[in-house]
Formats: structure tokens, sequence, C-alpha cells
């Protein structure tokens, strides 16, 4: 028996325990966050002063005073212990965009042969894992092997329960021995303080002197696939690439349109119940379930928090899906694009920006002078988009999403903003200058006049958009599916804060000069608007047309492919901008670039070895084996005198494709092998011009062959199976 036919029978056989969880029993709400280190345990717990000064760390990012650390460690030892922790790690996110963790007992020898339970304030402040086999992209030799871990009191430590015990895990960033961030979270942190400077002298303008700290905020929307387990261990290419580099198009596909919002099947459900609960005790707040556009894919989302927060969750929901999937007999993937000719799975990222006193800053408003105070926002992250789309292409670019950007269901490679019809149609009245404009019936100068009402849905949406203003946030829609949000939330809070110091630069400079606000703004915002217009694009995305004009009229930058995109992070312009905002130093920009060359050339290398195993190991046995049955047939019809007819065309016809698809494998196999030595960057141009090129040859006519041979003996599970047995 094939093993797709095992995995059939498997799948028929099994018996899954869907109730897991007492739902009865156990109460939601009095769980949510019980396995977290939170605010409210801080206070139960941790002397007044302590807590207070971890407190104004938390929420107004002073500096945390190194006395309290032994009084934190002491306090949350006992809260672990009673929770049955025996381990701590400290969790990290290196470069590999996923988490890492080293964990250490709690449990020291005593004198009298016994053991006690230890955590001291050195212990949770700072770790020593060795760095040596995580990517640098050459900011450390091998032999350099030291690399910190550094608390981040601003993200609360948790409690992770495994079988046979429990983890108090502590987040922390991931430094280099001379200081370079060897991970996501630190450019992060970094970029939100930056941010928080410049949107709060903005503020003061308004007379806003309340607000200490401007968080910027994130809600990510997860999109992933469920196929079934039996299935998963069935494809060496969902095993080890994460999605399918063989498959024929199913004959049903998504073309129904019964999937998007649909029933969501019982096993589903059973297991988004149990990852959900986990979530809870954990604190992240997710808040939606729903079946997604594609067969077999959903989508999970939480309510929105400060991004370092929120990166931190996103991290941990891929975490507890991925593991929770196995004991529904599910495998989760998160891959941008795990089946080709089906839609892919992104990240869409929500972002805003937010005082420590709740104010969404990109909340429109409904009075006039919360609506100057959004445009001068607004007006800012379309300047950033607008003069730095490139480097916002650049966070979003790799193998895997090279796969679904622009592929006719996620937002294109060129970069433009979508804002809806009544916030476009403000936008053009601001840029005339024109003061007065009679359009919704009141007339506009900002912070006199009445401004147009802006309702919370300002217009429809647009799912082309890369880019979109929803409401009161944007949503930045090219995020992959199986990307950390931490590289993309850092760029993009980069490329606002600068705008934001401009924009108050500015602001200042006309007051100085003797304008009052009213009419620096009158005067600021339609000079921005002229050079930046050019971003905002209210139409479909998809269309060629758009390609064309986006490209030839406005001068928009198209970075198709990953290779065309690395090169902006090592750019003059960008390596000034982000060491004017001390963000990421041009040490951590080379790094960065090395590091994604690098992921690009193992990604592709890795699937194209797949793809020659598969061939040759599955594809071409079956074959084989069918071909060898139809010729004896024919010889025995030939020898019994009957004329093979259909029998000896499906004999030539199978040949032929074979024929083919041995050719295409050669072809593929000699451009693997001649890989030209030069730079990585170099390496990443040749592998998608020769060696993704020659996988989709070979794709081709294995997917052909698929449609021929006899389904007894194809051994890969089908797209008709994958997708569709739930
Ligand atoms: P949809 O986009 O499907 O209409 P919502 O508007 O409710 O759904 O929000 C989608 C995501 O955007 C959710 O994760 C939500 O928490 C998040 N979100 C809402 N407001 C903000 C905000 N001010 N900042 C960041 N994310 C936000
Ligand atoms: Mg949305």
């Amino acid at each position: 028996m094939s093993i797709r036919k095992s995995a059939l029978q498997a799948i028929a056989n099994a018996q899954h325990d869907l109730n897991r969880i007492d739902y009865k029993k156990i109460r939601l709400k009095d769980l949510f966050g019980d396995h977290v280190f939170n605010e409210s345990v801080q206070r139960e717990r941790l002397p007044k002063p302590i807590f207070k000064a971890l407190q104004r760390t938390i929420k107004n990012g002073e500096a945390l005073h190194p006395d309290i650390a032994d009084s934190v460690a002491s306090a949350m030892l006992d809260w672990a212990l009673e929770k049955g922790a025996t381990h701590y790690t400290h969790l990290f996110q290196p470069m590999t965009g996923l988490t890492a963790e080293k964990h250490d007992s709690f449990i020291n020898p005593s004198n009298e042969g016994k053991a006690i339970m230890e955590f001291s304030g050195k212990e949770l402040v700072k770790g020593e894992p060795d760095a040596s086999s995580f990517p640098s992209g050459g900011i450390r030799a091998t032999f350099e092997a030291r690399g910190y871990t550094a608390w981040d009191p601003t993200s609360p430590a948790f409690i992770i329960e495994n079988p046979n015990g429990a983890t108090l895990v502590i987040p922390t960033v991931f430094l280099s021995w001379t200081g370079e961030a060897l991970d996501k979270k630190t450019p992060l942190l970094k970029s939100m303080e930056i941010l928080s400077h410049h949107a709060l002298r903005i503020l003061k303008l308004f007379g806003n002197t309340a607000a200490q700290k401007v968080f910027t905020t994130v809600g990510p929307e997860q999109e992933y696939f469920l196929v079934d387990q039996n299935f998963y261990l069935a494809r060496p290419d969902l095993l080890n690439a994460g999605r399918t580099l063989l498959g024929a198009a199913p004959p049903k596909g998504q073309e129904m349109e019964d999937q998007y919002f649909g029933t969501i099947p019982e096993r589903v459900l059973a297991y988004m119940a149990d990852c959900e609960t986990q979530l809870y005790v954990l604190g992240v707040p997710v808040k939606t379930r729903h079946n997604e556009v594609a067969p077999g894919q959903y989508e999970i989302a939480p309510i929105f928090e400060n991004s370092n927060l929120a990166t931190d969750h996103q991290m941990l929901t891929m975490e507890i899906l991925r593991k929770t999937a196995p004991r529904y007999g599910l495998a989760c993937l998160f891959h941008e694009k795990p089946f080709a000719g089906i839609n892919g799975s992104g990240k869409h990222n929500n972002w805003s920006m937010s005082t420590d006193l709740g104010e969404n800053l990109l909340n429109p408003g409904d009075t006039p002078h919360e609506n100057a105070q959004f445009l001068v926002y607004c007006v800012a992250v379309i300047r950033a988009v607008a003069k730095y789309p490139e480097l916002l292409r650049v966070t979003v670019a790799s193998a895997a999403n090279d796969h679904r950007l622009g592929a006719n269901e996620a937002p294109p490679a060129i970069i433009s903003i979508f804002l809806g019809t009544q916030l476009e149609d403000i936008m053009e009245q601001l840029e005339k200058g024109a003061p007065t404009s009679t359009k919704h019936g009141g007339t506009m100068e900002i912070g006199v006049t009445v401004l147009p009402k802006l309702p919370k849905d300002a217009g429809d949406r647009n799912r082309t958009s890369p880019f979109a203003f929803t409401g009161n946030k944007f949503e930045f829609r090219a995020v992959g599916g199986s990307q950390s949000i931490g590289g993309p939330n850092t760029v993009l809070n980069t490329i606002v804060a600068e705008s934001l110091d401009y924009v108050a630069t500015e602001l200042e400079k006309h007051i100085g000069s003797g304008k009052d606000l009213k009419a620096a703004i009158q005067h600021l915002l339609p000079e921005i608007l002229k050079t930046s217009k050019k971003v905002l694009f209210g139409g479909d995305g998809y269309s060629e047309e758009w390609h064309k004009e986006a490209v030839e009229k406005r001068g928009l930058p198209n970075l198709r492919t990953t290779p065309e995109a690395l090169p902006v992070i090592i750019r003059k312009d960008s390596i000034e901008l982000f060491t004017k905002y001390k963000v990421y130093t041009a040490r951590e920009l080379e790094s960065r670039f090395h590091i994604l060359c690098e992921n690009y050339v193992k990604t592709v290398s890795i699937e194209s070895k797949l793809v020659v195993l598969m061939a040759k190991t599955m594809v071409l046995p079956a074959v084989t084996k069918y071909l060898g049955e139809v010729a004896s047939t024919v010889v025995s019809m030939k020898a019994a005198g009957v004329e093979p007819g259909a029998m000896g065309d499906t004999l030539n016809h199978l040949t032929t494709l074979a024929n083919g698809l041995y050719k295409s494998l050669a072809h593929l196999e000699h451009a693997i092998a001649h890989v030209p030595h030069g730079t990585l960057h170099d390496e990443t141009v040749y592998l998608r011009d020769h060696v993704l090129t020659a996988m989709k040859e070979v794709r081709k006519n294995s997917d052909e062959l698929e449609g021929v041979v006899a389904d007894d003996y194809w051994p890969l599970p089908t797209y008709r199976e994958m997708l569709f047995i739930r």
C-alpha cells in the first residue's frame, strides 16, 4: 500500500479525543492570565516601593534600578514554585525569526546533601546562552560565542506547563558581547522609544502635557492552514519545507467560495478552543476565530496591545497553535504559500499609536480639534510610507512570501496606501491648501471651522492594498504568515518616528517664527501631501494598469522578489536613517542583510533538494510501476492479437511525460550543481533565476503525471485530500 493510502486509512480509522476541556467547570474569565506574573500578582507579592519602581519602568520606560532585581526574583520564585515550576528560562528572539530558550533548574544542592530552590536577581536579569550557533550575520565569529540575554521587565514573565514539568519563562533581549543586537526585540524596543519621543513633541504643541509616553499598538491577525497530520507526515515537502513543492491543482479549489466564514469543522473548533484556553491562561487576549478564504485555512486574532507585548504574544500564539495541533491529529502550517494556486497566509499587522492615557492618535474623533491632531499624525504616517516604501517592502521579503505577494490574492509588492473615499477626499482638499470646501456641507479650516465628521468606518475596505487605513488604525497587510512581526514593526515605527520628528521640527519652527499652531499646520500638511500623495491609491492593487501607473507614472518602486528587495537594507539612506535614530547600527544592518540573504539561499537550496528527492524516490517509482503495468498490458494485447488502441496511447503519453520529468530533473540537478561562487546576494539571484525556475519545470511535469498515473500508485497525498479532509 502506498504511504498515501495508509495515511487515508489511518485518517478514516482515527478517533480523536475532542473533549479535552471541561468548559462547564473551568471559568475562562478566572483563568485569564493565571500563569502570568502580571501587575496584580506583582502588587500582591512585591514590597510596595519595589512594585512602584517596577511599574514606573513598565509604564513610563524609566530605567530599572539594579537593586530591585533580587526582590523581584525572590517573589517570582515563590510564585513560580507555587505553580509547580522547577526550571526557569530566558526566552529570546534570535534572527532565526523563532524563539529560543535554555532551561536552568531552580534546584541547588545544600550542604547536608539535600536541595534548595534558588533564583537570584542576577539570574533574573542576565543569562549567558552560548550564542555561537545563532545567526549573527558576521557580527560574531563562532569562536566568539558570548551572547547575553537581558530581562525585559516590560513583558511579564509567565509559566509554561509541559508534560512532566513547568517552566518560568522570562522574556529577554539577546545581545552580543560587543553590545550589538542579535535579536528582534532589542531594535523593536528602541524603535518604540524613539517614536514615543517625537510623537510626544507633537502632542505638546497641541497642549497635551499629561501624556508621558506614546506606545505603538499592534493587533496581528494570523492566518494558518490545518492539514491532517497523517498527510503532513507523508509529504517530505510539508515536513521539511512547510509547503508543497509538487501537487496538481484539485478539481475543486476555492472557487465555490463556501469556506470563508463558513461553519468551522468540529475537530478544528475543538482545536481552536484548546489553543485559546492555553493562550488565555498566558494572558494572551485572543478574540476572533474563523474560517479563511482557502479550504483548510483559518484565522486567529487578538485584541491589540503595545507592540512589544503584541510581538511576544504573537510568537507565543504561533507556538501554541503549532504544538497543540498534533493532539488533534493535525499539523498547523504558517507558511506564506503552502499550496500553489490556493490563497496563502498573511499576518495583517494592524498598527496605531496610543498615549499612556489610552488616547488613540489615529482616531479621527468628532471634534475639529481632535481632527486636526489626527490629520497631523495621519499625514506623518503617509509621509513615512511615501518616503520609505522600499524599507517597508524589505521587512516582508522572504523566499516564502515571494510566492504570495502579488499573487492576486495578497497585496502586490508595490507599497501604496488606501485611505478610503472620505479620508482621500479630505486629503485632496487639504493638499490644495484651500481652507474652504463645501463638499461635506461645512467649510474646512483645521482647528477652526468644522471639519467633516469622520465616522469610524470612513468608506469601504480594499483588500488589494498593502497598507490600508481601517477606521482608527493602519493595516499593513503584506506581512507573511510565518514571519515575526518584530521586524516589520521596528521599521514601521522608525520611519514614522522620522516623519514625526520632521513634522514636529517644522511646526516648532513655524510657531517659533510667530505663526499659531493652526496656521503652521495649514501650511505644513499641504506641503507634505504634495510630495507624498503619489503613494495614495484607492483602486485595484492587483490590476495591470496599477502596476503600470505605479511604476511608470508615479515612480513607485516595485521590488518583485526578495533578491531585489534585500540590498535596500544596506543602502546609504537606510543606514543613515537607522543610525540617526539609533535603532540599528550599520553593523547590525549589514548582519541582517547577510542573514536574510543566507535564509533565502538555505530555503531555496533545501526546497530544490527536496524536489529532486521526491521526484526520484516517490514520483518516478510510481510512474515506473504504472508504466510497467501498462506496457505489459500492451504486450499481452499484442500477443493476443488485439489492437492496443487506448492502452497504446496511454503508454505513449506516459512515456512522453516520464521523459519530460526526467529531463527537467536533470536540468534542476545541473542548476543545483552550478551555483556560482560569488557573494551571498549573487547566490540569491542565481537561485531565483535558475533553480526556482527549474523546480517549477519539474513540478509541471510531475503534476501532469499525477493526472495520468493510476490513483492506487500515487504516493503523495493530493491537494483534493489535504485541503478537504478536516
Ligand atoms: P477587522 O480588521 O477584521 O475589521 P478589527 O477592526 O476588529 O477587525 O481589528 C482587527 C485587529 O486590529 C484586531 O486585532 C484589533 O485588536 C486590531 N486593532 C484595533 N484597533 C487597533 C489599534 N488602535 N491599534 C492596533 N491594532 C488595533
Ligand atoms: Mg482586518
